[in-house]
């Protein structure tokens, strides 16, 4: 039997203002992932500081966290096999200039910080990550 795993990504404001949603979307889909939830929202930079807390340590929090809540952002509840990892690997790496050919990043990020889009990491973020943007009956499917 096949188990499914669910996953939340973000298209970043970057990525919102290049118009690049269609593109990124379209990607999910042929690489096997059902879109559970979508939505399209601005966020705070409170809320931006709330979602990105494990990384109120990090140097570039205060950036990250201005640049998450600077504009429009995209984001699904997606589901598939291994979709954690799976996304992931389609996503690419962090820093654009070390993302593979074929990637979400490589085609879309422009810099390390405004990289187009962010994945689930593990199940515990994934389970946090989805609930901060979806309510239980949104993703009773
Ligand atoms: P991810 O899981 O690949 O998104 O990477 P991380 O969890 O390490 O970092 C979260 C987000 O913070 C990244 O997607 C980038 O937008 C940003 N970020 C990560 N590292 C850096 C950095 O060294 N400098 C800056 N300015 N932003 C960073």
């Amino acid at each position: 039997m096949k188990t499914l795993q669910r996953t939340l990504t973000i298209i970043k404001p970057d990525a919102v203002a290049k118009n690049a949603v269609g593109d990124i979307i379209e990607q999910f889909e042929k690489n096997g992932f059902r879109i559970l939830a979508i939505k399209m929202l601005e966020i705070s930079k409170h809320q931006a500081e709330q979602f990105y807390a494990v990384h109120a340590s990090r140097p570039f929090y205060s950036s990250l966290t201005n640049f998450m809540s600077s504009g429009p952002i995209v984001t699904l509840a997606l589901e598939k096999e291994n979709a954690i990892a799976d996304l992931r690997k389609l996503m690419g790496a962090t820093n654009p200039a070390n993302a593979e050919d074929g990637t979400i990043r490589k085609k879309w990020a422009s810099s390390i910080e405004h990289n187009a889009i962010h994945g689930s990491d593990a199940e515990e973020t994934a389970r946090f990550e989805l609930s901060f943007f979806f309510a239980g009956y949104e993703l009773a499917k």
